[in-house]
């Protein structure tokens, strides 16, 4: 049985990789992404984590990785299907049958896009509608996109396709935006942009793709694409019956990563916290291997 399996390969579960590699654990760090290093690698840039000022989450992401690599840390290409308690600890069972074993657990799972309810959505869900810029954004050269959101990814979103399409639409259902105000300051003094608070989208309308986008105060708007941004929901399905979730599905744990279930510890977005960034998911990755050798001292 391993010491420790970490679930998940983004910035709170490769930290715990290089923190459980240097306490010398026996473990392994599963993900199911072919060198995934999390949702920062969506992220145009990066001016908020030390030491990495305007990087573009995609290089700080594979320097994580590399970081991880270079100490050795024993990766698993894998997607963790079910966690079972056995005596002394944990039975993760993957989606290509690998089956593991562990005395104690870190899941790193993170969180994913969490979609528009609107009319029109199934029709168009790979014709004009997406959730990743980096990926999908270059399409928009010279077009007109609208993007649903109001925090700091909408705004980033908004900027980046400022940057490409000819007209970008900001669609806020509140009045005020959450996210940077100097970006978003950057954004409304752009005359291809149009910001749109107290505004939600009712409907998507199209023949072969989206065209069109008819509003909640009447109005219709002409868009070739759609990008949501309005936030992430946690990948913690597998764990409901296993650890106290609190009523948003977030996994209940404190600043030492500790949950409701012995030996199961829970780092980085996918736990209760203020702030999810990957500052606060990789000081997590640290607290949850040094929870982790508390809880195996106990059995020494
Ligand atoms: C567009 C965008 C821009 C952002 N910009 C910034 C920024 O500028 N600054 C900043 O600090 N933060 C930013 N963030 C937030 C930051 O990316 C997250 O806070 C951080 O990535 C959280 O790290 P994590 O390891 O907890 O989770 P994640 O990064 O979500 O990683 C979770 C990992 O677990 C894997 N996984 C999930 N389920 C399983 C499973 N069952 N089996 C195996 N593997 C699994 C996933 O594939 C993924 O690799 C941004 C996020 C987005 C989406």
């Amino acid at each position: 049985m391993l010491d420790l399996l970490i679930i998940g390969s983004g910035p709170a579960g490769l930290s715990a990789g290089v923190y459980a590699k240097r306490a010398n654990l026996n473990f392994i760090l599963a993900e199911k992404e072919f060198l995934g290093a999390g949702q920062i690698m969506n992220s145009i840039r990066v001016d908020n984590y030390l030491g990495f000022y305007g990087i573009s989450g995609y290089d700080l992401g594979d320097k994580f990785r590399l970081h991880a690599e270079e100490l050795r840390v024993p990766f698993l290409i894998g997607e963790a299907r079910e966690i079972l308690p056995v005596p002394g600890g944990w039975r993760v069972i993957f989606d290509k049958g690998d089956v593991q074993e562990a005395r104690t657990l870190i899941y790193c799972g993170g969180t994913r896009t969490r979609h528009l309810d609107i009319m029109g959505q199934d029709a168009f869900g790979r014709k004009g509608i997406h959730s990743c810029v980096v990926c999908d954004g270059p399409y928009y050269k010279n077009k007109s996109v609208a993007v649903v959101g109001g925090g700091d990814t909408a705004i980033d979103t908004a900027k980046y396709l400022s940057d490409l399409a000819n007209q970008v639409y900001l669609i806020h259902w509140m009045n005020e935006f959450q996210g940077n105000e100097t970006t978003l300051d950057k954004l409304k003094a752009d005359s291809r942009v149009e910001v749109l608070p107290n505004t939600s989208v009712l409907m998507a309308l199209g023949q072969e793709s989206l065209e069109s986008l008819v509003l909640s105060n009447g109005r219709i708007i002409k868009v070739d694409g759609l990008f949501e941004a309005i936030g992430a929901l946690p990948e913690t399905e597998m764990l409901k019956e296993i650890a106290a979730l609190d009523e948003r599905g977030y996994i209940k744990a404190g600043e030492d990563c500790i949950t409701s279930a012995p030996g199961l510890f829970a780092a980085g977005d996918v736990r209760t916290k203020r702030l999810r960034q990957v500052s606060t998911a990789v000081a997590d990755g640290a607290n949850a291997v040094y929870s982790v050798m508390e809880y195996l001292r106990r059995f020494e």
